[in-house]
Order: C-alpha cells, then sequence, then structure tokens
C-alpha cells in the first residue's frame, strides 16, 4: 500500500501579503510646512483646511512633492472626536479634529507634534506618531479657571471674585 493513499490532503489557505506594508498617514499643516522635504510617508491624507493653511502660510513649495489625497471625514467620526474635545477642554482647532476624526475613518496613523491634538488621539484610542518630538504618553485635559484668582470657573463668571476672564489650565486626567 502506498504510504500516500490515506493521507488527507489538507487544504492550505495561502494569504496574500501585500510587498510594502502600506501605513496610512494623515499629516498636520505644521508637519508639512517644517518638515523641509523629507517626510517618512509616501502618501499623506489631507482634509481641505490642510491645503489651504499651508497656502495662507505661502508654504506650497513644502508640498510641492508630497503625494496626497484630500479627504473629508465622516461626519460620525468628526461627532465622536468633538464629543471628547468638549468633554475635556481641548483647545484643539476645528481643523485638528477632522484630522483626527480623518485617522479614525482610514485605520490610519496621524502624525503631528501637537500635544493637545496628541491628547485627544490618545483619549480616542487612536494610531498617532511625533514627527520631530517623542510622542505624548500621559493624558490630560483642561480645567476652566479664572484668569484672576485661579479659581475653579463654571458660568460667565468668578464665584470668588466676580472676574469675567476665565483661562484653560492643563491637568492630568483623572479617568471618570
Ligand atoms: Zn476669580
Amino acid at each position: 500500500m502506498n504510504r500516500f493513499q490515506n493521507q488527507r490532503v489538507t487544504e492550505t489557505v495561502f494569504t496574500v501579503e501585500p510587498l510594502v506594508d502600506v501605513m496610512v498617514f494623515v499629516v498636520d499643516t505644521n508637519v508639512l510646512i517644517h518638515g523641509r522635504g523629507s517626510f517618512p510617508f509616501d502618501k499623506a491624507y489631507l482634509v481641505p483646511e490642510v491645503l489651504q493653511e499651508v497656502k495662507s502660510e505661502a508654504a506650497e513649495n513644502m508640498i510641492e512633492n508630497v503625494d496626497y489625497d484630500l479627504v473629508e471625514p465622516s461626519e460620525d467620526s468628526i461627532r465622536k472626536v468633538e464629543e471628547k474635545s468638549e468633554s475635556l477642554n481641548s483647545p484643539t482647532s476645528q481643523t485638528d479634529e477632522k484630522l483626527l476624526a480623518l485617522a479614525i475613518d482610514k485605520g490610519g496613523t496621524l502624525l503631528t507634534d501637537d500635544k493637545a491634538l496628541q491628547n485627544l488621539a490618545l483619549h480616542m484610542q487612536a494610531e498617532f506618531k511625533g514627527f520631530i518630538d517623542d510622542p505624548l504618553e500621559k493624558r490630560f485635559e483642561w480645567v476652566i479657571v479664572c484668569k484672576n484668582c485661579g479659581n475653579r470657573f463654571s458660568g460667565s463668571s468668578c464665584s470668588m471674585c466676580g472676574s469675567s476672564a476665565s483661562k484653560r489650565k492643563q491637568v492630568r486626567y483623572n479617568s471618570r
């Protein structure tokens, strides 16, 4: 008897691995402006506002050789990011928040040195990388305090001194 006769042929499932691990990078304005044309990505995903910011800084030449796609993030991701931002009193801009929403949509990595934006990404459990600086590891939030006496602010004026001038104060995040 042939030794192969009773051997069950098992089907092998082959998965096709991409030759190059293509990472999706969503990139903020400052990285594009200060990158000096040397970037750790082949292609960047941007929200349209980033391109406008690059143009308004007259830094178009910085991205002449950058391969990029302009993409609008989903309403759903924008809303989730905005809600988190509000709960943290985050000083991130609308453009920043759209970039994070896009990174979430794409399952990509957000490339930014903006600490507030990195912080928001940490809170959203989104991937991010620093470009020049080491990325943030600890989470923060901001409280609104009186500019005059430092008392915690709620409403339109300070309950201690009556001042209506407030400012954000960065504090370590205590998970609730
Ligand atoms: Zn006060």
